[in-house]
C-alpha cells in the first residue's frame, strides 16, 4: 500500500488514482496525513478489505503531493552509515551510529523548490523509515513490525554551518527551510521483495552523484531501531533518515555544491523518485 499527502489530505495511491481516506472510511479516519500515521495500527487493520470496496478515485499530478508525514514529533537522522561515505568523510567505522535531528520545520514533500541559503549546499539521498507503532527497547526480531513504511528523503546540508565552531553543528546545518524533502509517498514494508536491499541513487541536473544499495548500511533498519529505542521511545509518525552513501558534493574532487536552477532527483527501488528544485535565496 502507498499512502500519500494530496493537498493536505491522506490518500491511498492506486494505479487508477488516489483514494481519499476520510471519504473511504466515512470519517473514521480524518483527513490529516499526520493523524493517519499516528493511528497506524488501527488504519492498517481496517485498510485491506475496506479500501478494495471503495470505488471513487481522484486523478492527481505528482507535483501536488506534500510530505507523507508532515509533522513528525521526532526526526532522527543517522550519519556515516555507509562505509564508503564514512571513509570519504574521513571517519573510521564507529561503534555507535552517529545520531542527530533535522528540525521538523525543515520537512517538505516531493517536487518542492528550495531557496538556497548562503554557503555550500550539498545533497544526501537517504532511505527514510516511518514509525507506525510505539516502541521502546526494541529487539531486532520485532523491529520491522514497528515500521509503517519507507519513503525517500534528502538530507540537504549546508556544510559551512554544519562545521561551524569547535564541534560539528549537524542538526542546525541540515535544518534550513526545505532541507528535508520526503516522499513522494510512504510504501508499506510488505510491498518490497527485499526491504533490506534497495537500490538508492541521486543525480544533480542529470549527472549521477550517488548510487548504492541499502544493504550496504553499517547499521541496517532493525539495528537502527534497536539502538535508537534503547534511549528514546519511538512514536507513531516519527521518521528516521537512515544515512547516505558516498558521492556527496563536499568530498568530490573538485567539490560540487548545489546552485540555483539545479534539479536534484533522488530514487529508491520500489518507492519511486523525489525531485527537488533550487532557486537563489534572498
Ligand atoms: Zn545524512
Amino acid at each position: 500500500m502507498r499512502i500519500a499527502n494530496l493537498g493536505g489530505r491522506a490518500v491511498v495511491i492506486t494505479e487508477a488514482g488516489a483514494i481519499d481516506v476520510e471519504r473511504a472510511s466515512d470519517g473514521r479516519f480524518g483527513p490529516d496525513p499526520q493523524d493517519l500515521v499516528e493511528a497506524w495500527a488501527e488504519f492498517s487493520a481496517w485498510a485491506g478489505d475496506a479500501l478494495s470496496e471503495f470505488q471513487e478515485r481522484i486523478a492527481f499530478e505528482a507535483e501536488l503531493l506534500s510530505a507523507p508525514v508532515p509533522r513528525p514529533r521526532q526526526v532522527f537522522a543517522i550519519g556515516l552509515n555507509y562505509a564508503e561515505h564514512a571513509a570519504e568523510a574521513g571517519y573510521p567505522p564507529d561503534s555507535m551510529p552517529v545520531t542527530f535531528t533535522k528540525f521538523p520545520s525543515s520537512i517538505v514533500g516531493a517536487d518542492t523548490v528550495v531557496a538556497l541559503p548562503e554557503g555550500n549546499v550539498d545533497w544526501e539521498v537517504e532511505l527514510v523509515v516511518v514509525i507506525g507503532r510505539e516502541g521502546y527497547k526494541l529487539d531486532r526480531e520485532s523491529a520491522w513490525d514497528h515500521v509503517a513504511g519507507l519513503t525517500i528523503g534528502q538530507d540537504i546540508s549546508e556544510r559551512i554551518t554544519q562545521m561551524q565552531g569547535s564541534a560539528p553543528q549537524f542538526s542546525l546545518g541540515k535544518s534550513f527551510p526545505g532541507f528535508g524533502p520526503t516522499g513522494p509517498w510512504l510504501v508499506t514494508p510488505d510491498e518490497f521483495a527485499n526491504k533490506d536491499d534497495l537500490a538508492i541513487a541521486c543525480s544533480l541536473s542529470g549527472e549521477g552523484m550517488q548510487s548504492s544499495r541499502t544493504s550496504m548500511m553499517l547499521y541496517d533498519v532493525p539495528e537502527l531501531l534497536v539502538r535508537l529505542s534503547a534511549v528514546c521511545r519511538l512514536l507513531p509518525g516519527d521518521i528516521i533518515f537512515s544515512g547516505t552513501p558516498s558521492g556527496i558534493g563536499n568530498r568530490r574532487i573538485p567539490q560540487r555544491f548545489i546552485g540555483p536552477d539545479d534539479v536534484l532527483v533522488s530514487e529508491i527501488e520500489g518507492i519511486g523518485t523525489l525531485t527537488t528544485r533550487f532557486t537563489a535565496g534572498d
